[in-house]
């Protein structure tokens, strides 16, 4: 099957030469006829995916009240910017505001900002958070101390993806091929942003690259740092990782990338070592995986209060999405968090280092 925007961008690539994967994630997601986020509602358990804060509340509660910790610990600034990035379907910040109801001040010194690119999202977005108000890119929020959350926010921006080779690197591109599109590789060059991955990397070796995330990370330390506030940024991912992380979803299946642009969501594993170097020195925390942090802010005490109240499917659902957000089995150890605060100030409460425990004897 040939997609509408399959045969357009074939089009583009005869007449202008390949594309990077990045320039293809773009169309793939928000070209304006054909692009995923444009032309369908991608969450929830009719969509292709379904995201933390759309397994249980208790996620983003749990992420509410850890962050009116953080806006306490620096002496309840007020007012304040509580922004999101990417809020899908809104349900994060309603979840977030609903667990903070009754820290004292915090609702009355919040003014809430979403950052959404989509039309569509951000009137549904508009249901469940009134009072919201919107912006397109991170540059535009409003001065002040600014508390941010994004979660599986990264992992929507395009990457450019390069193979190793000697000092220099070839791009993996999209090209035709056979009259379909097919990946092919660029000839090799030196690339200026990869220069500390020649240390850890070999001949060959695939690594990623998302131009658009380190100047979002470094524009929110900037006002951070400046007025005071904190970031938490959940997402799957890890430290500077090699490899291709391509992937795209359709269904809940993964599909092949090339195969149908513009009918699969599309992302790519977040690297969490370009995020914390993006950030001002001494602002980003530890890298913790999802599953470590939830259990440090109780959510298994949580589970078991909400469970009382709980009996039948009810409860057995209650119960598997405790399990799929914590164990490393399912999302608690491919999920990491990082958190920044303002240099010299407390950390965001449970990002505190991790070490995964040694392997037992057998
Ligand atoms: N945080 C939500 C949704 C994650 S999907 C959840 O956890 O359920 C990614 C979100 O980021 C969507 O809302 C999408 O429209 C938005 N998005 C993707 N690229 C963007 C960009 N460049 N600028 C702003 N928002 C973007």
């Amino acid at each position: 099957m040939t997609t509408p925007l399959a045969r357009l961008l074939m089009d583009r690539i005869a007449a202008a030469g390949p594309l990077t994967v990045a320039d293809f994630m773009t169309e793939c997601l928000l070209h304006p006829e054909h692009g995923y986020y444009t032309t369908r509602p991608p969450f929830g358990a009719e969509g292709d995916f379904i995201t933390a804060p759309e397994i249980s509340q208790m996620f983003g509660e749990l992420i509410g009240l850890s962050l009116a910790q953080v806006w306490m610990d620096q002496d309840r600034p007020a007012p304040f910017v509580l922004a999101e990035l990417g809020p899908g379907r809104g349900t994060l910040m309603a979840d977030v505001l609903r667990a903070t109801k009754s820290v004292p001040g915090f609702h009355a010194a919040a003014q809430v900002v979403f950052v959404e690119a989509s039309p569509a999202l951000r009137a549904e977005q508009a249901q469940r958070v009134p009072g919201a108000t919107w912006v397109g890119t991170v540059a535009e929020l409003p001065a002040g101390p600014l508390y941010v959350v994004a979660n599986e926010f990264f992992d929507a921006l395009p990457i450019r993806q390069f193979q190793r080779a000697g000092r220099g690197w070839s791009e993996r591109v999209v090209a035709v091929r056979d009259g379909g599109l097919r990946f092919a590789l660029a000839p090799p060059a030196p690339v200026p942003a990869l220069a500390t991955r020649l240390a850890d990397t070999c001949d060959g070796d695939i690594v990623e690259f998302c131009p658009m995330a380190a100047p979002i990370v470094t524009t929110l330390a900037t006002q951070i740092a400046q007025q005071g506030g904190a970031a938490l940024f959940v997402d799957y991912g890890n430290w500077a990782g090699t490899g291709d992380t391509l992937q795209a979803l359709a269904d809940h299946a993964p599909v092949d990338p090339l195969a149908t642009p513009g009918t699969a969501d599309i992302t790519a594993h977040v690297d969490f070592a370009a995020l914390a170097a993006a950030a001002a020195p001494r602002m980003a925390s530890a890298m913790v995986p999802q599953g470590v942090v939830l259990e440090r802010w109780g959510i298994t005490q949580r589970a078991q209060t909400l469970a009382r109240s709980m009996s039948g499917t009810a409860l057995e659902s209650h119960i598997a999405a405790h399990r799929r957000l914590t164990h490393p089995d399912e999302m608690g150890l491919l999920f990491k968090m990082l958190a920044m605060t303002p240099p010299g100030r407390a950390g965001w409460p449970g990002l505190e280092p991790w070490t995964p425990e040694p392997p037992t004897a057998a």
